[in-house]
């Protein structure tokens, strides 16, 4: 590549035939963004390189590479400004931009496309699709004349991605699974770092039970486990705010017997000080 023994054409063929098995192993289908495979990693694309583009940074001939070479830019800051920019248009497209767009605020949701590490197959059959909302459905494509969008399992007008994950009443147990999973995981991870308190249990007077309440040093957190879809960071940011109402009246009766209880030690102190004199 760098002394251009092969056209760039013929990298433009290598780079087809490698997107072409690249999807096949990631279980996407053909109308798959590329800009999933090409993306950048840590905003949760695939990071694969792209031949032709690595033929412009590094052939000798290319124009490219002379204008670089001169003026001192470095290539790598080129490959990731090019990876960013086809992230950001993945994230812009309606459909296939929106879970990923949450995927891509945190490197620790695409742990697995590097070693598979806690992925099952299952599981990579199906993640890759899924954030790009490419599962195949009935309601997955309502562009689609007389095509029937209800639900298989229970019957609901349009079996989408978020009905299937979310609100199809014949999963519910399978959402409390999910859940509860997870705060099994926080309880055994916050375990080494504090003191859990409670789980699932009412707390300060309230039928309100939030999942975990732990303390640290002076802090206690009230913990509580939602799984909303991945509706662009919208999505999230409404189930926390949510979430903050449901327990801001607990918060508040927290505060209350916290100034009750220091009110009565102080007073307790100045008791014990009027029997002193
Ligand atoms: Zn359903």
């Amino acid at each position: 590549m760098r002394t251009a023994q092969f056209p760039k054409g013929d990298w433009g063929k290598v780079d087809k035939v490698i997107l072409k098995e690249v999807k096949n192993t990631l279980n996407l289908p053909t109308e798959a963004s590329n800009n999933y495979v090409y993306g950048q990693r840590k905003l949760g694309c695939c990071g694969l390189p792209i031949a032709t583009k690595d033929f412009d940074l590094i052939s000798e001939d290319s124009d490219l590479c002379k204008e670089w070479a001169t003026e001192g830019r470095f290539c790598f800051l080129f490959v990731i400004r090019l990876r960013t920019s086809r992230t950001t248009n993945l994230l812009r497209k309606k459909n296939q931009g929106k879970a990923i767009e949450v995927s891509s605020l945190a490197p620790a949701s695409s742990h697995f496309l590097t070693d598979g590490a806690y992925t099952r197959f299952a599981d990579w059959r199906f993640i890759h699709r899924a954030r790009l909302n490419l599962v195949t459905l009935n309601g997955a494509r309502p562009w689609v004349k007389d095509n029937d969008q209800r639900c298989r399992r229970c019957g609901y007008r349009q079996e989408t991605l978020s009905h299937v994950l979310n609100h199809c009443s014949r999963y519910s147990h399978a959402w409390q699974l999910r859940h509860n999973s997870i705060v099994d995981r926080l309880v055994a991870a916050l375990g080494r770092r504090g003191e859990i308190l409670s789980c699932n249990q009412a707390v300060a007077s309230s039928d309100l039970r939030p999942d975990i309440v732990f303390k640290k040093g002076s802090d206690i957190f009230l913990i509580d486990v939602t799984c909303p879809f991945e509706n662009r960071k919208s999505a999230f940011a409404q189930a926390r705010a949510t979430k903050i109402a449901k327990y801001e009246p607990q918060i508040l009766s927290f505060f209350w017997m916290i100034w009750v209880r220091y009110s009565l030690a102080l007073l307790n102190i100045h008791v014990q000080n009027l029997n002193n004199i």
